[in-house]
């Protein structure tokens, strides 16, 4: 998949749900695919704009990243395969079909490792798991992001689950509205495109 850089915004953020948004850190998955973290240090950029991680820990992943490259890309890499996995698997499971046993052992083994690494913290009067620089190391994201997505595809109905409509996007995301009708990421960009190229249609044919 060709990569290019990208300024995360709140706007790459329709999944509903840290992993969906990951997922959704490639875009145009229906035409030509565009990866937009091209190295580690941009999975850090995206990581940050999702608002779900410590400026601290992502400052201490910024340097572990650049005292040992080497490590970096190796998660990089981790995280990727992790991505595409989990992208095949929902699209599967949006079309009605069962996921590639290949790519459930993937999440599988992400989510085997996310546990292995979680620490208990009693927080609030509970007992949670909490994921640290130095449980998970440069997996920190891919941790969060593998129990996220184990999370979310236990708890949500799978007819909910979305692929966009919108061309040159494939982005995925959880339908949340009242009526289950949702088919685009963002009205604003992949909704409103749709309608403005049929109202174009509409005009060339008349
Ligand atoms: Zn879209």
């Amino acid at each position: 998949m060709r990569t290019e850089t990208h300024v995360f915004t709140a706007a790459d953020l329709v999944g509903g749900d840290l992993a969906l948004d990951l997922v959704n850190t490639a875009t145009a998955r229906d035409s030509v695919p565009r990866d937009w973290v091209p190295d580690y240090a941009a999975l850090l950029r995206w990581a940050r704009t999702s608002g779900v991680f410590a400026a601290r820990d992502l400052a201490t992943l910024d340097r572990l990243a650049a005292a040992s490259p080497h490590k970096a890309r190796a998660a990089l890499v981790r995280i990727k395969a992790f991505r595409e996995s989990l992208c095949t698997a929902l699209y599967a499971l949006v079309r009605g079909r069962e996921p590639a046993a290949a790519d459930l052992d993937r999440l599988q083994t992400a989510y085997a490792a996310a546990a292995a690494a979680a620490q208990l913290r009693r927080r609030d009067g509970r007992l949670v798991r909490r994921w640290t620089v130095a449980g998970s190391q440069l997996d920190l994201v891919l941790h969060v992001a593998a129990m996220r997505a184990l999370a979310l595809l236990e708890q949500v109905e799978l007819s909910r689950l979305r692929v966009c409509d919108g061309h040159d996007c494939g982005w995925v995301f959880v339908d949340t509205s009242k009526s289950g009708r949702r088919r685009w990421c963002d009205m604003a960009t992949c909704g409103n495109t749709a309608k403005a190229q049929r109202f174009q249609r509409r005009q060339a044919a008349a």
